[in-house]
């Protein structure tokens, strides 16, 4: 099913959750509503499920009006983080519900809950109830509830929400592996980046009830669209500093930077992973501290007249011989971004 939302806005009194959103879904694809707390995620995605109503803004499936479909006939899953499920029913129970409810007839039921056992992995366990299942098999019985009736798109609320880092972990190949089985068009909501971005063919970065962005993750992670991107997808250095032509200068930072940035007042981006730094004296920064973490060191230095920087470097890197806090180091920036100073206000990275 393709999906289309056009000018999509929503109000909560005085408040915009959705504020005019337009964005398209193409057919069999996996899609991540992705961003911070409070940006709009579920508003946009109980929208398409036809459980809350848009103020105005239209919604297509397959070309069709969807808009004013009641959330039965849309033909959409939807899965919560918590899983929601029937206490008192078996997992067999819960996931033929919905074609009970339906009146399939009983054969078939049994047919389809044997199909989706065996797809998610749950089969043996169908005699259980919820409270003899862990976080992870109660989350893989609700989504095989949400596909038993074959939708024709799956909506997922930060699904994997509720469990902990390592069955998340599994639980989001597993997503994976089972979009691409069903190849059911899918659109599920996540703060979590790595998520998003482990996980689907396109990211959807929600912020204000805007997106601001729109693009597969290396698009996102090599372009980002706007400085809030940028910040909010892995860590950054963030200087105030002025552009001129192709060039930011920042205290003691000139650097060339990618893509174009109007002249004049502006942010500089640099990712912790962008830059390089060596023991050089005068150099043009002081180290100031060092923090080790797996094969991974993070050096905290504080630039000449621009403020404190973050690189991230592997445990062995030559570039890392003889630098130790206090010492002076030169800094090269291998890729930077300039933004506007106007469309946000600045926070530094806080020095820790
Ligand atoms: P989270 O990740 O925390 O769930 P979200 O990005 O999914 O956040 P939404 O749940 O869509 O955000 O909420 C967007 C904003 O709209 C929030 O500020 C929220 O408080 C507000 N909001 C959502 N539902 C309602 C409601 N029924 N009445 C009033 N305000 C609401």
């Amino acid at each position: 099913m393709h999906i289309k939302v056009e000018h999509l806005c929503k109000r909560f009194g005085d408040f915009a959750a959705v504020d005019d959103v337009s964005f398209e879904v193409s057919d069999g694809s996996l899609v991540a509503l992705l961003g911070p707390s409070g940006s709009g995620k579920s508003t946009i995605l109980r929208i398409l499920a036809g459980l809350e109503s848009a103020d105005s803004g239209q919604v297509w499936f397959d070309g069709e009006p969807a808009t004013d479909l009641h959330a039965r006939v849309r033909g959409v899953g939807f899965v919560f983080q918590h899983y929601a499920l029937f206490r008192h029913l078996t997992v067999a129970q819960n996931i033929g519900f919905g074609l009970d409810v339906r009146r399939v007839e009983k054969s078939a039921v049994r047919k389809r809950v044997k199909e989706l056992l065996a797809l998610t992995g749950l089969s043996g366990l169908e005699q259980r109830y919820p409270s003899q299942l862990s976080g992870g098999q109660r989350q893989r019985v609700a989504l095989a509830r949400a596909l038993a009736p074959e939708p024709k798109v799956l909506l997922l609320d930060e699904p994997f929400g509720a469990v902990d880092a390592k069955v998340r972990e599994e639980l989001r190949q597993w997503l994976r592996r089972l979009h691409d089985e069903v190849g059911v068009t899918s659109i599920f909501v996540t703060h979590d980046q790595e998520e998003a971005f482990s996980v689907s063919d396109r990211v959807l970065l929600v912020n204000h009830g805007r997106i601001e962005q729109n693009g597969t993750p290396m698009e996102i992670l090599d372009d980002p669209a706007t400085e809030f991107v940028a910040r909010f997808v892995g860590e950054v250095n963030v200087f105030p500093a002025t552009v001129r032509d192709d060039r930011a200068q920042s205290g003691a930072l000139n650097v060339r930077i990618k893509g174009s940035a109007p002249s004049g007042l502006a942010h500089l981006v640099i990712r912790s992973y962008d830059l390089k730094l060596w023991r050089e004296d005068p150099g043009v920064a002081t180290v100031q501290r060092m923090v080790t973490f797996g094969d991974r060191v993070r050096v905290q230095a504080l630039v000449d007249g621009a403020g404190p920087i973050i690189a991230h470097f592997p445990r062995r890197s030559s570039l890392l011989r003889g630098v130790e806090p206090g010492c002076r180091v030169q800094v090269e920036v291998t890729t930077a971004r300039a933004y506007p100073a106007e469309a946000s206000s600045l926070h530094p990275i806080a020095a820790t």
